[in-house]
C-alpha cells in the first residue's frame, strides 16, 4: 500500500517539507496519498549539488557505477509487487500491465549495469595526408555533466528509468521532475538510489510546479535536458533551452500496416494489433492507432478485431482480470469521446465501444474516419483503434508517411522486398516487420523523427547523448 505522504529527494536526501500535492487513484478519482513539492529555493539547491557532483560522478569508476546498478536491480525485484501496485493505483493500469512495467525497469536497470563497465573509445588512423604522418588519434567517451529530466505519466518508472540508469552509468548526476499526475513511482526509485553510493549532489528527484520549472529547461549549468512527454511542450522546451543538448520522446499515431500475403495468419495479426492498440489503455507513444489492411483481408480483420475488442474486461485496474483500465483523468477520456463524435458527423463508423463512464473509455475500432479528423491526425493516447483498407503498397506507405508524426511503424508481411522497401522509406525511428509498432525491448535505439521527436532512447543510445567524445592526438 502506499504510505500518507512521501518526501522529495534533495541531493541524494529525503525532504518533507510543508507543501505538498494530492495524487489520486485513477480509478476511483480519490486521494490516495500526497507527495512533497520542490519550491524555486530547493530546485536551486538541487542544481547546484548536481554540478558539485560532476567531478566526483566522473571520477566513481565504471565498476562502482555498476555496483550502484545492480545493488537497484536486486531492490526493485525485492520490491516489485509494492512498485507494481503503486503503478496501478497512481498510473490506473491494471496490474497486469504494471508488473510488466516493473520487469521493464528492472531490465533496464540491467542493461545499464552492463554497460556501465564497456565504454570504450576508438583508435583513429590520422595519417590520412602526408603533413599528419606520425600522428596518431584516440577517442573517450566523457559525462556532459548535469542532466535535466523531465518525463510523462504514463509509464512513470520505466520511462523514468530511461533516462536516470543511463545518466548513472554514463556518469552523470541529474535532477529530475516526474509528472505530477503519477510522482510516486519515481520518488520509489529514489528511496532505493538513495541507498547507493552515488556521490553527495547526484541525483534530485522533484515534483515541481509549472511555475517552479523552469531552471529545470533554462539553466546553463544543466548540459543536457532529456524530456519525453507531449509533442506541444517538447517542442516549446527546446526552444527555451538555451545550448544545452535536448533530447525529445515525444507522441505519435502509429500505423500498422497488414499486407495482402497475411490471409492465413490473421488470428495472430488481430491478437497483435489488439494488444498494440488497448495494452495501457492505448496511453502509450507507439499504441496502434491507424491499421491499413489489404483490402483482400480487410473484413475479415475487421471482424476478428471487433471480436477482440469487445472480450476486453474494462474495470478496477486493482481487479486481477481487468484488462483495461481508465484514461488518466475523465477530461482526458471526454476529449477522445468528443473526437469519435466528430468523426462520427463526418461518416465514420464505430464498429464497436465508443462508450464512456467517467474516465474509463471502452476499447473502440472505427473505420471511415476521415484522413484529417483528430482522430487520424492528432495522437489519440486512447484504447482507439481506426481501420482502413488500401489496395495498393505505394498507396499503404505513403498514407503511414501521411502524419507530422514518425516514431515507428509496424508491417505484417513475408516479403522481404516490401520490408526493406519499408524500412527504405517510411519516415520513422524504427520499422517493426512482422509485428505492431508497439513493439519495444529496452536496449533498442528509439525515438521519433518529424514531430516525434529527437535523439534516441534505449540505454547505449542514452548513454551516447549523456557523454561528449574527447579526441587525444599524439605526435611520435
Ligand atoms: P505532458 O507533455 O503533458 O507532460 C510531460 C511532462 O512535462 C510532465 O512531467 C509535465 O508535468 C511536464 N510539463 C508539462 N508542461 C510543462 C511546461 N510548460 N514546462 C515544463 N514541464 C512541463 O505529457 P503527458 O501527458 O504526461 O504524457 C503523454 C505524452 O507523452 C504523449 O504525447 C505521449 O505520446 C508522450 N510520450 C512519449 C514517449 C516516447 O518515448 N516518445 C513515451 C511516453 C509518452
Amino acid at each position: 500500500m502506499l504510505t500518507e505522504r512521501y518526501p522529495y529527494y534533495v541531493a541524494n536526501r529525503p525532504r518533507q517539507p510543508n507543501a505538498d500535492l494530492p495524487v489520486t487513484d485513477k480509478y476511483s478519482g480519490e486521494v490516495v496519498t500526497r507527495v512533497a513539492v520542490a519550491d524555486a529555493a530547493a530546485v536551486e539547491e538541487a542544481i547546484a549539488a548536481a554540478v558539485r557532483a560532476t567531478g566526483p560522478m566522473r571520477k566513481l569508476a565504471p565498476y562502482a557505477r555498476q555496483q550502484v546498478l545492480e545493488h537497484c536491480v536486486r531492490r526493485f525485484q525485492e520490491r516489485a509487487e509494492e512498485f507494481a501496485l503503486a503503478l496501478c493505483i497512481e498510473a490506473g493500469k491494471p496490474l497486469r500491465d504494471a508488473r510488466a512495467e516493473v520487469t521493464r525497469l528492472i531490465e533496464t536497470f540491467k542493461a545499464a549495469a552492463e554497460e556501465a563497465v564497456r565504454g570504450g573509445g576508438e583508435v583513429l588512423n590520422l595519417e590520412v595526408s602526408s603533413r599528419a604522418a606520425g600522428y596518431r588519434g584516440f577517442t573517450q567517451r566523457v559525462p556532459v555533466g548535469p542532466c535535466s529530466f523531465i518525463t510523462p505519466f504514463n509509464f512513470p518508472l520505466n520511462l523514468v528509468a530511461h533516462k536516470v540508469a543511463p545518466a548513472i552509468a554514463a556518469g552523470c548526476p541529474f535532477v529530475l521532475k516526474p509528472s505530477d499526475r503519477t510522482p510516486v513511482s519515481a520518488l520509489l526509485m529514489a528511496e532505493v538510489l538513495a541507498e547507493t553510493a552515488l556521490p553527495e549532489g547526484a541525483f534530485s528527484v522533484l515534483p515541481t510546479r509549472l511555475e517552479d520549472v523552469g531552471p529545470f529547461i533554462e539553466d546553463d549549468r544543466l548540459k543536457l535536458l532529456s524530456f519525453t512527454g507531449s509533442e506541444k511542450v517538447g517542442w516549446d522546451l527546446k526552444a527555451r533551452a538555451g545550448r544545452k543538448k535536448v533530447v525529445l520522446e515525444l507522441g505519435g499515431n502509429a500505423a500498422c500496416v497488414v499486407d495482402a500475403d497475411q490471409a492465413g495468419r490473421l488470428d495472430f495479426v488481430a491478437d497483435r494489433i489488439a494488444q498494440g492498440a488497448f495494452f495501457q489503455a492505448g496511453q502509450s507513444c507507439i499504441s496502434v492507432q491507424r491499421v491499413l489492411a489489404h483490402e483482400s483481408l480487410y473484413d475479415a480483420l475487421r471482424e476478428k478485431l471487433v471480436a477482440r475488442a469487445k472480450a476486453l474486461r474494462a474495470g478496477n485496474p486493482r481487479d486481477e482480470s481487468t484488462t483495461l483500465g481508465p484514461l488518466i483523468d475523465e477530461p482526458a477520456a471526454r476529449r477522445l469521446e468528443g473526437w469519435i463524435h466528430l468523426a462520427v458527423e463526418r461518416g465514420a463508423r464505430v464498429l464497436t465501444g465508443g462508450g464512456r463512464r467517467g474516465a474509463l473509455l471502452d476499447a473502440t475500432v472505427l473505420e471511415d474516419v476521415p484522413e484529417d479528423a483528430a482522430l487520424c491526425a492528432e495522437e489519440a493516447f486512447g484504447p482507439v483503434v481506426l481501420l482502413q483498407p488500401f489496395r495498393d503498397f505505394d498507396e499503404a506507405l505513403h498514407r503511414v508517411n501521411d502524419s507530422r508524426y514518425g516514431l515507428q511503424a509496424g508491417l505484417f508481411t513475408q516479403d522481404l522486398s516490401r520490408a526493406m522497401r519499408a524500412w527504405d522509406e517510411l519516415e520513422v525511428g524504427g520499422v517493426v516487420v512482422g509485428d505492431v509498432p508497439s513493439f519495444r525491448v529496452d536496449t533498442m535505439p528509439y525515438g521519433g523523427v518529424k514531430g516525434s521527436g529527437l535523439g534516441r532512447e534505449g540505454v547505449k543510445y542514452a548513454i551516447e547523448d549523456m557523454t561528449e567524445v574527447r579526441l587525444l592526438v599524439l605526435r611520435q
